[in-house]
């Protein structure tokens, strides 16, 4: 096959590749489309159509008070055609954005293989073209041939299979009447945020996290290798005492409110550089999202915690952006090729569009000669870019549309307000930026 250097090329026509031909294409770039659908397909995908949901059909809120609905709010100002697309195959869910899968993706298919400047090529590729522009939006489902090459250009240790994710809060959610700070044997600074449990406590909560309703196994996953990221909830049902001898052990903590050491605590450690959001260390599990609400509030300290985003064990494939790659999505050994979608480290149908849609303005913009410029820490899109891009990530995890990733006002804005003021300041930000990009 012959590549020419101006031409873009996007491998994979999900959710963020088809945002990133329809960006780089209505940017006057010329745009080769690959997916391998139908000759191949993930354990996931079924439909032969681009933009495929391969699960719920709901795109979350539409609401501005909610992260994604934000999200989904700027990329609406910035053209997008996912969510353009979505909003025309609407369907009844309250505040929710559902849609009717087939149609929207039967659309975005016909609209795309109908622009001028995409052309769609029906095969699965399995190396990255040796010349041209190339945008990498393969998904958490990255055929297996095109995952070893990727080992290859980037490095095995950069390239996951997996991801075991921890609930995070945020922090001035945390109770400290009950929870304290410190490291273990007071080792360096007080880095850890400490949620102490009784022997009382640590009973109770065990017994309810065994107990608790998990999701089920997709069939495909059941091969997920679990060592050094086993669920808390399969740890716990090996016997009572192993997370007190394991994520929960309390050796070298002394708890400030009693003077004594805890039977068993929860630390959390410092999530991003703002240091208002905090993980739980040790904590990935596939219990449903409300009975992690509902358990993990049992915890001394974490009774009223907020969670911008809980625990999950899925198969994915996504890449280590803060080693890898640019502000812009580009790779930084290799600025020709750019990384879209979920293989960024985002996680959600949204985030995925999001990082499309930027890898298809910065590609165009490269193609065309023109400054990288990139969208303000301010909107939640820029924040997500932020959140995968910077070197200060070094437990870095997939994450979703939340405003805690958003950087804090100074001076702060009080709780009740805050959530509106953070979508005022973004909706003005993506408008200055996205106008800046029409010059
Ligand atoms: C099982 C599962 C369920 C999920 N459920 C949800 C959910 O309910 N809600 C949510 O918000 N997010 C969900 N996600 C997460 C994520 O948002 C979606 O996977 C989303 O589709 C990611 O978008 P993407 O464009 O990065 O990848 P995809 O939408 O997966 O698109 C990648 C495309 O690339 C193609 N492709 C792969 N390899 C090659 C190759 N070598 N050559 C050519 N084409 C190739 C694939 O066929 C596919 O069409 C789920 C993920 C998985 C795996």
């Amino acid at each position: 096959m012959n590549y020419s250097p101006k031409e873009i090329h996007i491998i994979g026509a999900g959710l963020a590749g088809c945002e990133a031909a329809w960006q780089a294409s209505r940017s006057g770039c010329q745009v080769v489309l690959y997916e391998m659908k139908p000759h191949q397909y993930s354990p996931a995908h079924h439909s032969p159509h681009f933009a495929e949901l391969v699960c719920s059909n709901s795109l979350k809120s539409n609401s501005l008070d909610n992260a994604s609905g934000l999200l989904k709010e700027e990329l609406r100002f910035l053209n997008s055609v996912i969510i353009s697309k979505a909003d025309a195959h609407k369907i009844p869910a309250g505040s929710a954005l559902a849609v009717d899968r087939s149609t929207f993706s039967e659309d975005i298919t016909a609209t795309l293989e109908k622009e001028k400047n995409i052309t769609v090529v029906r095969q699965e590729i399995t190396g990255i073209p040796s010349e041209g522009m190339v945008i990498i939006a393969t998904g958490p489902l990255t055929s297996p041939a095109l995952s070893e090459h990727l080992k290859n250009l980037i490095g095995n240790e950069f390239l996951y299979f997996h991801d075991a994710v921890s609930p995070i809060v945020e922090t001035d959610s945390i109770d400290f009447s009950k929870a304290f700070k410190a490291s273990r044997y007071n080792k360096g600074d007080a880095d850890y945020i400490n949620c102490p449990l009784s022997q009382e406590q640590y009973y109770a909560f065990v017994n309810e996290l065994t107990r608790a309703e998990t999701v089920p196994l997709k069939e495909f996953e059941t091969l997920i290798p679990y060592e050094g990221c086993m669920p808390v909830e399969v740890m716990a049902a090996r016997g009572v005492e192993t997370l007190a001898f394991g994520p929960m052990k309390p050796v070298g903590l002394t708890d400030p409110h009693t003077g004594r050491r805890p039977y068993a605590v929860i630390q959390l450690r410092q999530e991003n550089q703002e240091g208002n959001l905090y993980n739980m260390v040790g904590f990935q599990t596939r219990l449903k999202w409300p009975e992690q609400k509902r358990v993990f509030s049992m915890i001394p300290g974490l009774s009223a915690a907020s969670f911008v985003r809980y625990g999950s064990l899925h198969r994915n494939t996504y890449i280590h952006s803060p080693t890898l790659l640019l502000k812009t999505l580009q790779l930084k050994s290799n600025p020709r090729i750019f990384f879209a979608g979920q293989i960024t480290g985002v996680e959600g149908y949204v985030e995925s569009a999001a990082m499309g849609l930027v890898a298809g303005i910065q590609a165009s913009r490269f193609a065309l000669g023109l400054n990288p410029v990139t969208p303000p820490a301010t909107t939640m899109t820029g924040a997500l870019l932020s959140y995968i891009t910077s070197p200060y990530s070094i437990n870095f995890q997939p994450m979703n549309a939340n405003f805690g990733i958003l950087p804090p006002f100074d001076p702060a804005v009080r709780k009740r307000e805050r959530k509106q003021k953070y979508a005022e300041r973004a909706l003005q930000a993506i408008k200055d930026w996205g106008n800046s990009l029409i010059k």
